[in-house]
């Protein structure tokens, strides 16, 4: 028979699963606490659990692991790339960031994605599956655990459209930020999609304990589409009437990535066209190096980057340049998988350091 992966479940979950093996609710509560709270790698850990009910834990059930397709991989500025293998053998990559600010985790919610953004290394792979919500937070807990330390901030930045797997990221954020579970602070978790309009309204209705950010990236409809098909089907002013509507909700300012590439998206026109968009939407620029994944598009020079945040500056538009981290070893989106030759083995991430 199949064992349970413990990883994942709610409170709630946690709690039936104790009755269906004969226990009260509250040893479900207790497991919630050893699981996501204290970390517990063993079930031998759990010491205010009855030995035997250990013992027939470990008969059915699993507490959940990654294992590391390679050592994971040190580049100069501090960060580390995981590439994790699943229990069906395909792959995803989290990537450490320390103070980034704060211990930072980039982590992924599918194999591969639908979305076809041109710029993006994960697409060339297409969508293999969705993460479940186990997988999601194993990959905070495996990241942590081998970096010994205690990670402050979760980003969904790494392989997937997260909104493309909605229900399994939430499950995981909520996770994520439940105070007597992992604890991190809702405003330390970033969920970055591209713009599922249907998926930004399910989040309003929901309101999960997390920020969204919107991957921006050109600010005409016809460029974007270039970039990204998804524009095609939600056109900026779709995106921009539900975000207006999502920062009245939230009371939130609106967090945009925007990829710097030259002579595309980094004219003053472009600034123009962002003033006009973001017109009542409090927002915050996220500017980003682009990373070299082979597109063919090139990044913008420092020069002109400057140029445009000083004209952003001038719009009233609040902005920031973020640091590129890890690039000068395969550290753009995705590129681990597509390049990765290694054997599989199954471990638990921290125990090969
Ligand atoms: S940028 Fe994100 S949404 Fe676009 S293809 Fe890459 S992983 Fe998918």
């Amino acid at each position: 028979m199949k064992k349970q992966t413990l990883i994942g479940l709610t409170r709630e979950e946690l709690e039936s699963f104790a009755q269906e093996l004969g226990e009260p609710a509250f040893r479900g509560r207790q497991l919630y606490t050893w699981l996501y709270q204290k970390r517990a790698a063993d079930f031998d850990e759990m010491s205010d659990l009855p030995a035997a009910w250990r013992l027939k834990l470990a008969e059915v059930s699993e507490i959940g692991t990654l294992g590391l397709s390679r050592p994971a991989k040190e580049t100069r500025d501090g960060s580390q790339k995981f590439l994790f293998e699943l229990s069906d053998g395909l792959r995803v990559e989290s990537v450490y960031l320390p103070d980034s600010p704060g211990e930072t985790v980039c982590i992924s919610s599918q194999v591969g994605c639908a979305l076809g953004c041109h710029f993006c290394a994960t697409a060339k792979m297409g969508l293999f599956r969705s993460l479940t919500a186990g997988e999601i937070v194993l990959q905070v807990l495996e990241v942590e655990g081998h970096c010994q330390t205690q990670l402050t901030n979760v980003v969904f930045m790494g392989m997937g459209e997260p909104l493309h797997n909605y229900e399994n990221v939430v499950a995981a954020v909520r996770l994520l930020a439940d105070p007597q579970g992992i604890g991190l602070s809702a405003r330390r978790i970033t969920v970055s999609t591209v713009g599922l309009v249907p998926g930004i309204e399910r989040w309003m209705k929901d309101d999960p304990p997390a920020k969204l950010a919107i991957s921006l990236h050109a600010t005409t409809d016809e460029r974007r589409a270039e970039l990204m098909p998804v524009n095609k089907a939600y056109p900026l002013d779709m995106l921009f009437k539900t975000l207006r509507r999502f920062a009245h909700v939230t009371k939130d300012p609106v967090t945009f990535e925007y990829i710097m590439i030259e002579d595309f998206n980094d004219r003053e026109e472009d600034v123009d066209n962002l003033a006009r968009w973001l017109k009542n939407i409090p927002a915050k620029m996220n500017l980003i190096r682009l990373h070299p994944t082979g597109s063919g598009l090139k990044p913008s020079s420092d020069e002109a980057i400057d140029r445009f945040m000083g004209w952003l500056t001038e719009a009233g538009i609040r902005s920031t340049l973020r640091q590129s981290r890890g690039i000068e070893d395969e550290a753009a989106c995705g590129m681990l998988f597509t390049q990765e030759p290694f054997k599989p083995t199954k471990v638990r991430a921290w125990e090969r350091a």
